[in-house]
């Protein structure tokens, strides 16, 4: 007979062929269940188990204590990997008079070599004192649900990596357009290569990396920007274009694996990956983006060399374009204040700054001096050696003039052998001090053309002075011609300081 039968036929009243009629029943229901259902007694000995907690078994039940049943049957945590405590076990747990809910357990065995998720709920059964005298558990199989689950879960996970991806390319993309607009907008180089360092470390989190430009001589490239910890990996601040595979090949060049042989001679300290991107201009290579990547091991999106080599040579691209703007600009802003015989400033140049300059001392309420230079009898070395010489004399002159001056004087060529210097918070006597020396000097040219003594300089100055001899640029300008024609009158090869300056420096001119 059914141990069932035996055990409840222990409890419950009503002849033996009623009682046989309703387990009939209820055994058909329970053997027509999707559900495993499991019924032990006290000791754990199975007095039922349907064919469906037969399949989750794997076999039929066999004897062996509840303590190995995880062994038995298979029964895992759900991690898969560790063994179910046998006192764990939701029937023993029953059996001890404890209720459980929904517990998972993890089914591997012959019958399911990939094994099976079941949810399994177990109540403790009672006698009518409320002794525990068995238990009887529930059990479901999961595994498809927990493999949707799985499947949603990655799913999920994939297309955070793809919202993540997005967002750092639109991230990447606007601080490509940020850099742009900062980088067309810099003034000076040294601008420029700040706006490199914070952009390109902006752009490259995980690397740090330095910004080379050529030489003039283009015999090397000298390190112009380094961000990140570049600088304390003590590279050398100059390189030489013969030592980098990019700057040789002319494109970007990618080391991507420690110890590759195609690692730059530049390269000097040890790293996991590195790329050098030429930065190009119109005709000519102008310098390098070198970049260093010390994670090569926790790279985890598919193919991020070949995206990091795109964005550098992008980014590259902006700044090779920019400095060749700048650099530009900057000849431009140079050809428009500079005299291209003797470099110095050209007039137009210094009618503004002298603008400026007398507001300032106005407000400022100090002297400024205007020295007005011609070379003696210049002609002559025109004709007597040719125009060449006289550049040489032009060019001679032009830099005794600008020795010895500081960094506010303004130096300038007023138009053919005429000069300018104008001296800001300057007084008269020490914008005469500067017009013997320079006069001194002038004389103690020595210069030759094509071998041949072109013979002694002298100039003539004269020297006039805000406030006293004018207060606006023109009278000024206008004073200082006038004392200079009093010197060529004189003589030449002296100076002569404008009357009204003359008189407000004398001593009795203190009134
Ligand atoms: P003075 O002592 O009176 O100043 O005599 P000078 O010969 O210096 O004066 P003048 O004004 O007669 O001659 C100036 C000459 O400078 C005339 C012009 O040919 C020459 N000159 C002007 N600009 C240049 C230049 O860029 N290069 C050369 N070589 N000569 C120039
Ligand atoms: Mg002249
Ligand atoms: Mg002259």
């Amino acid at each position: 007979m059914n141990p069932l039968i035996t055990a409840l036929q222990r409890d419950i009243d009503g002849t033996p062929g009623e009682l046989q009629e309703r387990i009939r029943v209820l055994e058909s229901a329970l053997e027509s269940m999707g559900d495993g259902v499991v019924v032990v007694d006290q000791q754990g000995q199975f007095l039922l188990c349907n064919s469906a907690a037969r399949r989750i078994y794997g076999r039929d039940p066999v004897e062996g204590s509840i303590e190995r049943w995880a062994e038995l049957y298979g029964v895992f945590l759900p991690d898969r990997l560790t063994p179910f405590p046998g006192h764990q076990l939701p029937l023993a747990r029953a059996l001890r008079g404890e209720l459980t809910d929904q517990i998972e357990l993890f089914f591997r065995n012959p019958a399911h070599p990939d094994g099976i998720f079941v949810e399994s709920t177990a109540r403790p059964l009672r006698d009518p004192d409320h002794q525990v005298r068995g238990g009887i558990v529930v059990m479901r199989d999961v595994s498809l649900h927990k493999q949707a689950e799985v499947e949603l879960r990655e799913t999920n996970n994939r297309l955070s990596l793809l919202v993540a991806e997005q967002a750092r390319r639109v991230e990447q993309s606007r601080l490509l357009a940020e850099m742009s607009s900062l980088l067309q907008a810099t003034a000076t180089v040294d601008e420029l290569y700040a706006v490199v360092s914070d952009f390109v470390e902006r752009l490259f989190p995980s690397a740090h990396g330095a910004f080379f430009a050529y030489s003039a001589s283009r015999d090397d490239l000298e390190q112009k920007a380094a961000w990140g910890t570049y600088a304390a990996l003590q590279e050398s601040l100059l390189i030489k274009p013969t030592e980098c595979w990019g700057l040789r090949r002319g494109r970007a060049h990618r080391l991507d694996a420690p110890g590759s042989r195609m690692r730059c001679g530049h390269i000097k300290s040890s790293t996991d990956g590195s790329i050098c991107v030429p930065v190009l201009g119109p005709d000519e290579t102008i310098g390098l983006l070198h970049l260093r990547f010390d994670d090569t091991h926790v790279v985890s999106f598919p193919s991020p060399w070949e995206e990091r080599e795109h964005l550098a040579v992008t980014a590259a691209e902006y700044i090779g374009l920019s400095l060749v703007n700048l650099r530009l600009r900057m000849a431009l802003q140079q050809q428009s204040i500079r005299d291209p015989l003797t470099g110095l400033f050209n007039r137009r140049f210094l009618e503004e700054t002298l603008i400026r300059e007398l507001k300032r001392a106005q407000r400022a309420k100090t002297t400024v001096c205007v020295l007005m230079l011609d070379i003696d009898y210049f002609k002559q070395f025109n004709d007597r050696y040719g125009h060449a010489a006289g550049d040489i004399v032009l060019r001679e002159f032009a830099s005794v003039l600008n020795d010895g001056s500081r960094g506010a004087d303004v130096v300038s060529r007023y138009g053919g052998e005429e000069f300018t210097v104008l001296l800001p918070d300057t007084t008269i006597e020490g914008g005469r001090a500067k017009a013997e020396k320079v006069l001194e000097q002038t004389r103690a040219l020595r210069l030759s053309f094509n071998g041949v003594d072109i013979g002694l300089v002298t100039t003539s100055i004269g020297l006039a002075a805000y406030p006293a001899s004018g207060e606006h640029a023109e009278g000024l300008l206008g004073a200082a011609d006038a004392a200079l024609y009093e010197a060529k009158q004189g003589g030449r090869d002296r100076l002569v300081i404008s009357t009204r300056a003359a008189a407000a420096d004398s001593p009795s001119a203190s009134v």
